[in-house]
């Protein structure tokens, strides 16, 4: 049954923005999805006009009702709650505050949950419960991604406790679908608050907002009475979420249904693969120049040396980045998010640097916080639920060495994702494409795989840190270099990487592109070997691999 919705009413010729003022034409302002020409304010939707919005012409199916319980209190404020109810439902021409279908986004099929504000203000119910869960369950059978826009005020009063329950119905749904293996979005819409935002919008893979949207617990008005203060400016918008790492991303509505519809579409391998080109990897350490160490530490960390997110525009299809630890920020120097490598649906995952100085600076010259490893656990843990590889690119002088570091954990993050890498039931593969500083470069290293490009480094630390500390003076950085036997020869000869990419030219840094090649094919090469091993097997392999080391090199 292909869903009818009553014929909309003509837009109004002309609208005034309420936030600006701008007088604009309705069909222009129908035309924009609804976001002021002027200002850019992203007006509330309809539930409808959500689905319209996000959803195929023509592809959109209802998911139908379960029966529900109405008034299990017999509930009366100043008005009796069916009244209430019956009033919605005539202003709306809803039958409750949650409109749930199957349909496509740009031909991959999705199940979508929209919620309607004006529908008593999207309060979270018996009836809007048990739709979700209802539509939760089609996604689960049919195996799609299953999408939650959400906008509400939170539980509905009228129905009491019963209403707190769906809180836990709800995210009870979301459980099975992580259990399932299937990929949650959900898109958190003005106003979203209460028992909806503490249950199923902020459980989703990915979370995205759109600008401006306002997104919390507790309204502001009752956290101003509560404190006695008033509220910072920009407090609880989707853009203060996303830089407190609570959200993914603040994507203009314009390009919410091209985000979705990429997001749709990783859940399976390409259909065409692009064809990789061949790659020589080099195994034994006699068949790389013996050179000096510090020369080696100059060319891991030349300026033009391609950064991670250099290989992801060169490399990868389809990358989506995502943001954010979902507890305390978003880490500028460890970048992540699901893309296709070679047609290959995976989770990708890297330190960033930069070029330029102003770069450097906003990259924090890679070293992360404790909130990078964290992002990156919480993207590792995606890939294990959804059953995608994961790719590391290493490149880091290591952890960021400072108070708030400290204060927040940064030891206990990189010792996590140590334990947590050990335990992943998918395959890693991990590069070294730089500077491989100490921990801060093994909490992203714990792989089936561990390949080096040959003009990385890798090492326990910096040579300016050995030097300050066994020589008592950093000026003796190259000597450390040397001494650390930290070149990718040496790394091959004590077995710390499987293999050598042999970098072309003079060297990463004068051909990216042509790095960039080679990279991808022999991490294509490495998924290809490891994807006939079940998740016991990749699990066993890499712990033997980091149980070998031992005082003996080859
Ligand atoms: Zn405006």
């Amino acid at each position: 049954m292909t869903i009818t919705f009553p014929p909309t009413a003509e837009a109004a010729e002309w609208i005034r923005c309420a936030r600006c003022g701008e007088i604009v034409y309705g069909k222009r302002f129908t035309r924009d999805l609804g976001v002021c020409p002027g200002c850019a304010s992203h007006t509330r939707l309809t539930a409808r006009q959500r689905i319209e919005q996000i959803f195929d012409d023509g592809s959109v199916r209802a998911i139908e009702a379960p029966p529900t319980l109405e008034d299990p209190l017999g509930f009366v404020d100043s008005r009796p709650y069916p009244d209430r109810l019956r009033e919605a439902r005539a202003k709306t021409g809803m039958d409750e505050a949650v409109l749930c279908v199957r349909g496509t986004i740009e031909g991959h099929a999705a199940v979508a949950a929209a919620m309607d504000f004006r529908f008593m203000g999207g309060s979270l119910g018996v009836g809007v419960g048990a739709r979700i869960v209802a539509a939760a369950e089609v996604a689960l059978v049919e195996q799609v991604p299953f999408l939650l826009v959400t906008a509400s005020g939170g539980a509905r009063m009228q129905e009491g406790a019963l209403s707190l329950m769906q809180m836990a119905r709800t995210s009870q749904a979301l459980a099975e679908l992580d259990e399932a293996g299937i990929l949650t979005i959900a898109v958190i819409t003005d106003p979203t608050y209460g028992g909806v935002a503490a249950s199923f919008a902020t459980l989703p893979d990915v979370i995205l907002s759109e600008p401006g949207a306002h997104i919390g617990f507790a309204g502001p008005r009752v956290i101003e009475q509560t404190i006695g203060q008033e509220l910072p400016c920009g407090f609880q918008t989707a853009e203060f979420l996303r830089a407190k790492g609570l959200i993914d991303d603040v994507r203009p509505r314009a390009a919410l249904r091209s985000t979705l519809a990429r997001l749709c579409s990783l859940r399976k391998p390409a259909e065409r693969a692009p064809a990789a080109e061949p790659v020589q990897l080099v195994f034994q350490p006699e068949r790389l120049p013996v050179r000096d160490g510090w020369t080696a530490v100059q060319l891991a960390r030349h300026a033009d040396r391609p950064t991670t997110l250099d290989y992801a525009g060169y490399m990868l299809e389809e990358f989506v980045e995502l943001h954010g630890d979902r507890l305390s920020g978003d880490c500028p120097a460890v970048v992540g998010g699901l893309a296709r490598l070679g047609g290959r649906p995976i989770v990708f995952i890297g330190h960033q640097k930069g070029h330029t100085t102003r770069e450097r600076v906003e990259r924090n010259f890679g070293m992360p916080t404790p909130a990078g490893y964290r992002k990156a656990a919480r993207l590792m843990r995606l890939a294990a639920k959804l059953g995608h590889p994961i790719l590391t690119l290493v490149d880091t002088p290591g952890a960021y060495p400072g108070i708030e570091a400290e204060e927040e954990g940064q030891a206990w993050a990189i010792a996590e994702n140590l334990r947590l890498m050990s335990a992943l039931p998918v395959p890693v593969v991990t590069v070294v494409t730089g500077e491989g500083g100490s921990g801060g470069a093994l909490a992203l290293g714990v792989a089936n795989r561990v390949l080096a490009l040959s003009n990385a480094v890798y090492s326990v630390i910096s040579p300016e840190g050995c030097a300050s500390i066994l020589w008592k003076s950093p000026a003796a950085a190259p000597l450390a270099a040397e001494a650390l036997r930290l070149d990718a020869r040496e790394l091959l000869r004590h077995r710390i990487v499987d293999g050598v990419i042999p970098e072309p030219g003079e060297g990463a840094h004068a051909d990216p592109a042509a790095t960039a090649r080679l990279l991808a094919a022999a991490v294509s090469e490495a998924f290809e070997d490891l994807a006939i091993h079940e998740p016991r097997k990749l699990i066993a392999e890499r712990r033997q691999r980091f149980r070998q080391y031992d005082a003996r090199p080859r």
